[in-house]
Formats: structure tokens, C-alpha cells, sequence
């Protein structure tokens, strides 16, 4: 008979030796409200998450809806407010209509599983982000994951499934190196294939585009016909949420065979009016989608003449290389411990075993804070 462990959740102890012995152990760290450490390691593009109307929309709109959405979106979570957050985005960012998840994570999981279906094909960009991979692994489509920012590669996959029903999902911006998609060449191949185009904008809207209106406007692709777009409202607004953009008769579809719509409560109001008045101070001040460029390519700039090895930014995430995968370790842990947060990539979670810090610029950034931010990263760089 084979032994019974005492604990069903034994096998935890093994998985938290193999993580320790790959050096691998993640740490909570609490962040405390005021806090002096200098951010570059969160999302918070235009630094609207502690904006006082952006702050004040967010409670003003708990007191009005309540705390919780109170129920799926089709039963009593819709409120008139996420209406309203719906209607702006889509005009905002030039499509048709537009529909509001619980997170970017779950509007990319509604776009995979919902476009596709058993016997269709997904292609898939080899840097996508975890949550476009789940949704390709949910979705019941035979997915092809392709080589990264290849659009031949694309073309050669799609040529060896002709006639068949496929689209292809890729981020417009990067999030371990911050390099863009080649979303008019990926365009093309899809036009003439008559594939759908899913791009995943969570970097890109805010900051890239005509006053941050996103990758897809920038390339004159917004409310193209079989193009869709999926957003987070956590990286540029500030806020939290997802949402999916496109043709009204897909949002329409949506609504109708998502499963993390149809089954997820509704985003909490507090989120859709903090949104909401993110998005009205994008359109007032467009200028901080400049801004935040401006930011990204001078902390590259300066990394990059002081020796480090650094990709051109094309949007706000500036990734920095590290010699191992134990020195970008102990580089970020060295700048938390001189008050500057960086993040920190290495393998597994980078497709290339190439180990980074990343930096996120912030369009509230001071030239003084970039200024330290940038000492505390040569001071604390690996030597040799
Ligand atoms: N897509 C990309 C490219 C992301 O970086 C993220 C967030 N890390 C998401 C989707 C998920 O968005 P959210 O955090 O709103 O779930």
C-alpha cells in the first residue's frame, strides 16, 4: 500500500525546497502609504493613481454605487457609471464600442476564449504576456507560438492553415524588454490572410499614440475592421480593471460568450470612476503621454552612455541587463536598500534566460528624481 502523507498539502514543502535550491523564493513586501522610496518598479505611467480627482472619483463613486459591483455584469453589476467608462474609452481610443472587465488579465482571457473556438487557430507571439498564454491554454483553439516580432513567421503559419478560422494575439509593447510590436506588418499578413488582429495595448495605452490613445491608433489601426484591442485600467489610469475594444458585433458577442464576463462580478464602481477621471485628465493633458517617453528614453540614455546595457525604450518599461541571474537579484535588492524600487527578471520568467532590472518611467518623475535614480543604479550596479 503506498503511504499516506500526514497532510494533504505535504507536497508544498517539496515545491518550496525546489524553488529555494533554484533560488527562486518570492517575498511579499507590503508597500507602506507614504512611503519615501522611489517607484520605477510600478505601472503607474502618468502618476494619476494618487491624482485628488482621481482619488475623489474613486470614492465619490462608492458612495454613489457602493463598495462592490454586487453581481455579474448581466445581473446587477452594470451600472450606468460603467457604461459611461465604456462609451469614453471607445471614442477615446477611436473604435466602435468597448466593454469593461475585472482586470486586463480577464479581458484577455474573454478575447482569446471567445473569438476562437474548437478547430480554429490562434498564433501567438513567443514574448506575449502569461495572460494572453492562459487564454490561448483556456481558449479550445490549437494555438502557434511564433518567434518574437516576426511577421513572416506569422505569414508562414497562417499559410500552412489555409481556410481556416484564426487570429493572432500579440502585446503592442513588451513587458520584459519595452520593445513594440510590428503591429502594421502584422496588419498586413492578417489582412491577407483574413485573420483577426488581438493586440494586447496594457503598455501602450496612455502613452503611445496621438495623447496616449494607444499602439493601435499610433498605427492607424484603431477601429480597423478585424482588429480588437484589449487594456488594462491598472498601468496609465491608475485604477484597476481590463477592458476589450473593437467592432460593436464583437463587443455584442462578447457580452454574450465570455465566461469572465458573464461569471466574474463587475468591476467594483470605485475603480470605474477612478478610470473614468484618469481618462479625462489623459484628454485634458496630453502632453503626459510625451512626457512619459520623454522619461523612459532618458533614463536609457543615461544607463547607456554610463556602460550598461539597455534596449531603446519604445514606450515607458526601460529593461537594463544583468551579468546572472543572482546579481540582478541582489542589484534590485540594493536599490530598494538605497530607497530606489526597480523590478527584477530572470529565468524562468524571461524567455531568453537573459537576466534585467526593469525600470517603469512615470510622466511625474522630477529631473532630480531621475537624476538619483540613475546614481543609484550605477552605485549599485554589479562590478566587472
Ligand atoms: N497584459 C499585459 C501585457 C500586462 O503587463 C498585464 C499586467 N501585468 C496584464 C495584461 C494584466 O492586466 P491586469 O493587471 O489588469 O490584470
Amino acid at each position: 500500500m503506498p503511504t499516506v502523507p500526514q497532510d494533504p498539502f505535504d507536497w508544498t514543502d517539496d515545491a518550496a525546497r525546489l524553488r529555494a535550491e533554484a533560488g527562486l523564493v518570492r517575498v511579499l513586501r507590503p508597500r507602506p502609504a507614504d512611503t519615501a522610496l522611489l517607484d520605477l518598479a510600478g505601472n503607474d505611467y502618468l502618476g494619476l493613481t494618487r491624482r485628488p480627482e482621481v482619488t475623489e472619483a474613486a470614492a465619490s463613486a462608492a458612495r454613489r454605487w457602493g463598495a462592490g459591483a454586487t453581481g455579474s455584469r448581466l445581473v446587477t453589476g452594470s451600472t450606468e457609471l460603467h457604461a459611461e467608462l465604456e462609451r469614453e474609452l471607445a471614442g477615446f481610443c477611436g473604435f466602435e464600442a468597448a466593454l469593461v472587465f475585472s482586470s486586463g488579465y480577464a479581458a484577455n482571457l474573454a478575447a482569446l476564449t471567445a473569438l476562437s473556438a474548437h478547430g480554429s487557430l490562434i498564433v501567438s507571439d513567443a514574448g506575449n504576456h502569461a495572460s494572453i498564454v492562459d487564454g490561448c491554454r483556456l481558449s479550445r483553439a490549437e494555438t502557434a507560438v511564433v518567434a518574437h516580432a516576426d511577421p513572416e513567421a506569422v505569414a508562414k503559419t497562417l499559410d500552412a492553415h489555409p481556410g481556416r478560422r484564426a487570429l493572432l494575439v500579440s502585446d503592442s509593447v513588451f513587458s520584459v524588454d519595452g520593445d513594440a510590436a510590428p503591429l502594421a506588418d502584422f496588419a498586413d499578413v492578417c489582412r491577407a490572410h483574413g485573420a483577426a488582429l488581438v493586440v494586447d495595448d496594457a503598455h501602450g495605452f496612455g502613452v503611445l499614440g496621438e495623447g496616449g490613445r494607444g499602439a493601435l491608433h499610433a498605427a492607424g489601426l484603431a477601429g480597423a475592421a478585424g482588429v480588437v484591442a484589449t487594456l488594462t485600467l491598472s498601468k496609465s489610469l491608475g485604477s484597476q480593471g481590463g477592458a476589450v475594444l473593437g467592432p460593436a458585433r464583437v463587443i455584442e458577442h462578447l457580452v454574450n460568450a465570455a465566461r469572465t464576463f458573464i461569471f466574474d462580478t463587475g468591476l467594483a464602481p470605485a475603480a470605474v470612476g477612478a478610470a473614468l477621471a484618469s481618462l479625462r485628465v489623459l484628454r485634458r493633458e496630453p502632453g503626459l503621454a510625451d512626457r512619459v517617453r520623454i522619461v523612459a528614453r532618458t533614463l536609457h540614455g543615461r544607463l547607456t552612455e554610463a556602460g550598461l546595457t539597455s534596449a531603446r525604450p519604445d514606450a515607458a518599461v526601460v529593461s537594463v541587463q544583468a551579468p546572472a541571474p543572482e546579481a540582478a537579484v541582489r542589484w534590485a535588492a540594493d536599490c530598494r536598500a538605497a530607497g530606489l524600487a526597480v523590478g527584477c527578471f530572470r529565468p524562468p520568467s524571461v524567455p531568453d534566460g537573459i537576466s534585467r532590472i526593469r525600470l517603469t518611467a512615470r510622466a511625474d518623475l522630477t529631473d532630480q528624481q531621475i537624476r538619483t535614480a540613475v546614481a543609484t543604479i550605477l552605485e549599485t550596479a554589479p562590478k566587472g
